[in-house]
C-alpha cells in the first residue's frame, strides 16, 4: 500500500486482487460481496491443522497428514485415463504421489526431482504402496504448509485454497487506519485498533471467540457506526427551525372528554411527548411505537388536531384505503364541525379531486386523509405542519428522511408502527427518530383466548366457528405458508375456501395475493360491513383496519410463522369489547420446542415480550420488521447476545451529541460500515 492509513483501499474492487478474475469476481458479488471490505467478514468456520510433523513409515491411512520429501522419478504412461505418478522418499520410505487429469510439464515444475518438498494431504494406500492423490498442499517453502489452514463456507466454484489466498492477502496489505474512537472506549477493548482485530478475527484459533476483546470491539464498530448515521440524520432534521406551534390545550382536553373511553396512561404520555415536539423550534421527527390495538391512532389525531389549531394543515397517510377512511371517518366523528376534513381514494372522481387539490393549495382543508397519493408531486399545501405515516413497515430509513425533506421547514412528522421490536433493535433501525412508546392496552380490553389444536380435529373448530356465527360473529381463516412459495400459498387458499363454502354457503370470501388492490378494498369493506362472515386469506390482510365484528381467528400450519407474526395475526380481532379467539392449527403433534412458543403466545399479550422471545428463538434477522428497515444485517454484532455493546454505543453516541465533538473522525468507519446506503448524504 503506498497510503498505509487510506481506507479507500478497502472499498476498492475485487478485480484489484491478484488471483481473482472476473469469473471469481462474479461468483463473490453473487453472494454480496462487493468489495475488500465484504470479504473481511468471510470468516473461518473451522481448520485444519497441517502444521505436525510426520514420516512416510509413521503415516496414518485416510488422515490429514503432512510430510516433507524429495522427488525421485516420474511415471508419465502414455496410456490415456491412466494418471501420471511421482515417486517420493523420505529417510523412512517411500510414497506415491498420483496426478490425474494433469500435464507433465505441471507435475515437474511443483514436484521437481532431487528438492526438498513439503505435501500435505489425505493419504491412501494402493497395492501396499502409499499415496496421496492429487496434493493440493505442495510447496518447497514448509512455513507456507506447515500451518493451521481456515475452511471456509464455501461459495459454490471458490476453493478453499482460493479463499485463503485471497484473505491472507487482504491481511497482508491491510491499512493502518487512525483510530476513531475515544481513549475511553478503546480501552473498554484492551486497546484493540482496528486493524490487530481484523488480524486477530481471523486467526484459527480464534474462531468462534465472540466473547474476546477483539470481536467485541468490531462488533462495537458496526453497531456504533450505525448509530452515528442515526444521530447524524437526527441532527440534520433538527437543524432547520421551525415555527413553533401554538395551540390551547383546553381545546384538546374538550375532545378527549367526549371520547367513549378515557385514554391510558401511556397514550396521554405520548400526547405529551408530541405536544412538547410541537410547540418546540425544531422539527419533530418521532415514531409512535405500540402494539397492535393500543390505541395510536387516537394519539396521532389529538396531535392534528392541536396542529390545525395553531393554524397549519395536517396529511395523514395509512398504508390502504379502508385503514384511512377509518381515520378519517373517527376524525370526522371526534373533531370540531368547522374542521375541513377530506378524503382522497381512488373512488374520489377527477372533478372532485381537483377540487381537493385545489382546495389544499389554497388552505381551505384542515387535514387530509388518503394513502401515498397524498405525497404525490401535484399535491400541494398551503401550509403543512404535520405529516403522519401509520403502519408503513415499507418505510426504511432512507424513505423517512426524504418525507422530513418533503414536508418543508415547518412541518413535523410522526410515524406509527404497531411492530413491536426488542430496544436494542428499535435503536438500530429506528434511531434517527425520537420515540414515543405505549406498552399499555385499553383496560377494556379482554385478552384473546388462545388455543392450539391439531389438524384432524377441523370438525371441532368447524363446530365453534358455526357457534360464533349464530351469534352474530366473523371469523379470519388464514391459510398456511408453504415453503414460502407464493403460487402454493395461493392454492391452499383456495382449496380451503372451497372446503368451507361447501360447509357454509355464501358466507365465505376468499382474498390471496393475486387478488388486485380494488378487488381487495371492495372484499375488506363488504367483511366490515359484514356482508360474508368468513374471510379465507393468505397471510397478506394488513394490520390496523378494525373489524369490530371478527372475533375468531384461525391460522393453519401456525407452526410456520414466527411469533411475532402470529401475535400480529392475532391482533386482527378482539379490537372491540366481545371476547375473541385465536386458534392456532398444527399439521401433527407439537415438538417440545413448538410447544414453548405456543406457551409464550397463550400466556402473554405483549408484543415487545413476545418480540424479544422470538428473537431469542430465531435470531433478530427474521424478525417483523427488520427486512423491510433498509437496513443490513450485522456482520458481527447481535442484538441479544450484545446488549452491552449496544447500551455502550448508545452512551458514547449521547456523549459526541452533548459535546458537539467533530465526527470527521469517524468517516472511514462510517463509510466502511454503510449499513443503509445513506451516507452520501450525510457526511
Ligand atoms: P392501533 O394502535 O393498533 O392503531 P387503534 O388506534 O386502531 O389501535 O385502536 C384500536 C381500538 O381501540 C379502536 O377501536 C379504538 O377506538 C380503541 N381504543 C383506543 N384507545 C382506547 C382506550 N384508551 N380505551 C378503550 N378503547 C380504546
Ligand atoms: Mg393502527
Amino acid at each position: 500500500m503506498n497510503n498505509k492509513s487510506n481506507y479507500k483501499y478497502l472499498l476498492s474492487d475485487l478485480s484489484t486482487l491478484k488471483g481473482v478474475g472476473p469469473k471469481t469476481v462474479n461468483l463473490l458479488k453473487k453472494k454480496k460481496i462487493n468489495n475488500i471490505f465484504d470479504l473481511l467478514w468471510k470468516l473461518p468456520r473451522t481448520f485444519t491443522d497441517r502444521s505436525l510433523s510426520s514420516k512416510i513409515r509413521d503415516l496414518h491411512i485416510g488422515e490429514n497428514q503432512t510430510i516433507t520429501i524429495i522427488p525421485q522419478k516420474y511415471y508419465f504412461p502414455r496410456i490415456r485415463n491412466l494418471p501420471n505418478k511421482v515417486l517420493c522418499t523420505d529417510d523412512t520410505g517411500e510414497l506415491d504421489c498420483i496426478f490425474f487429469n494433469s500435464y507433465e510439464g505441471y507435475v515437474k515444475k511443483i514436484l521437481p526431482l532431487g528438492k526438498e518438498i513439503t505435501i500435505s494431504g489425505k493419504i491412501n494406500r494402493f497395492r501396499n504402496r502409499y499415496q496421496l492423490t492429487n496434493p493440493k498442499y505442495i510447496s518447497e517453502n514448509s512455513s507456507l504448509i506447515r500451518k493451521k489452514h481456515n475452511t471456509y463456507s464455501l461459495t459454490d466454484g471458490i476453493s478453499e485454497k482460493v479463499y485463503n489466498k485471497i484473505i491472507d492477502q487482504i491481511i497482508n496489505k491491510l491499512p493502518i487506519l487512525e483510530e476513531w474512537h475515544s481513549e475511553d472506549i478503546l480501552n473498554k477493548f484492551n486497546n484493540y485498533s482496528w486493524n490487530k482485530s481484523i488480524i486477530e478475527l481471523h486467526k484459527p484459533e480464534n474462531i468462534g471467540k465472540n466473547k474476546k476483546k477483539f470481536y467485541q470491539r468490531l462488533a462495537f464498530d458496526e453497531i456504533f457506526s450505525t448509530f452515528l448515521v442515526n444521530s447524524e440524520i437526527r441532527k440534520k432534521v433538527k437543524k432547520n427551525k421551525k415555527e413553533s406551534k401554538v395551540f390551547d390545550l383546553n381545546k384538546q382536553n374538550k375532545i378527549i372528554e367526549t371520547l367513549e373511553f378515557s385514554l391510558t396512561n401511556d397514550q396521554l404520555k405520548a400526547i405529551r411527548e408530541i405536544n412538547n415536539d410541537l410547540c418546540s423550534s425544531t422539527k419533530m421527527f418521532r415514531l409512535l411505537q405500540g402494539d397492535v390495538g393500543s390505541g395510536k391512532t387516537i394519539v396521532a389525531l389529538i396531535s392534528a388536531f392541536n396542529s390545525i389549531n395553531s393554524g397549519f394543515q395536517v396529511a395523514l397517510m395509512a398504508p390502504t384505503e379502508i385503514l384511512a377512511r377509518q381515520h378519517f371517518n373517527l376524525a370526522k366523528k371526534i373533531f370540531p364541525k368547522n374542521l375541513e376534513i377530506e378524503l382522497i381514494s381512488s373512488k374520489t372522481d377527477t372533478k372532485e379531486k381537483k377540487v381537493i387539490l385545489n382546495k389544499l393549495e389554497n388552505h381551505k382543508i384542515d387535514i387530509i386523509f388518503g394513502t401515498h397519493a397524498i405525497f404525490q408531486k401535484k399535491v400541494l399545501f398551503k401550509r403543512l405542519g404535520l405529516i403522519i405515516i401509520d403502519e408503513q413497515h415499507k418505510f426504511g430509513v432512507n424513505q423517512r428522511k426524504r418525507l422530513s425533506d418533503k414536508g418543508g421547514n415547518n412541518c413535523d412528522v410522526l410515524l406509527m408502527t404497531a411492530t413491536p421490536i426488542p430496544r436494542t433493535l428499535t435503536m438500530t433501525i429506528y434511531g434517527d427518530m425520537d420515540l414515543s412508546i405505549i406498552r399499555e392496552k385499553p383496560k377494556t380490553r379482554k385478552p384473546i383466548q388462545t388455543y392450539s389444536k391439531i389438524e384432524t380435529k377441523i370438525e371441532d373448530i368447524l363446530k365453534f366457528i358455526n357457534k360464533e356465527i349464530k351469534l352474530g360473529n366473523q371469523i379470519f381463516w388464514v391459510c398456511p405458508l408453504i415453503e414460502e412459495s407464493k403460487k402454493l400459498d395461493h392454492a391452499s387458499a383456495l382449496k380451503k375456501f372451497e372446503f368451507l363454502k361447501k360447509k357454509f354457503p355464501n358466507q365465505v370470501s376468499l382474498l390471496h395475493g393475486k387478488t388486485n388492490p380494488e378487488e381487495k378494498e371492495s372484499i375488506l369493506n363488504n367483511f366490515l360491513e359484514k356482508k360474508f362472515d368468513i374471510l379465507v386469506s393468505t397471510t397478506i390482510i394488513e394490520v390496523g383496519i378494525d373489524f369490530p365484528n371478527a372475533t375468531v381467528i384461525i391460522i393453519e400450519n401456525s407452526n410456520k410463522f414466527g411469533l411475532s407474526q402470529l401475535h400480529q395475526l392475532r391482533g386482527r380481532v378482539g379490537r372491540g369489547n366481545k371476547n375473541s379467539t385465536c386458534i392456532l392449527m398444527f399439521k401433527s403433534n407439537l415438538s417440545e420446542n413448538a410447544r414453548k412458543r405456543i406457551n409464550i403466545l397463550k400466556k402473554t399479550n405483549d408484543g415487545f415480550l413476545i418480540s424479544e422471545e422470538d428473537m431469542k428463538l430465531r435470531g433478530y434477522g427474521d424478525i417483523l420488521g427488520f427486512k423491510q428497515s433498509g437496513i443490513k444485517n450485522f456482520k458481527l454484532a447481535d442484538p441479544i447476545q450484545n446488549n452491552d455493546l449496544f447500551l455502550l454505543a448508545e452512551k458514547e453516541m449521547k456523549r459526541i451529541e452533548k459535546s458537539n465533538e467533530d465526527i470527521s473522525k469517524f468517516k472511514p468507519l462510517i463509510k466502511l460500515y454503510d449499513r443503509a446506503d445513506i451516507i452520501n448524504d450525510i457526511v
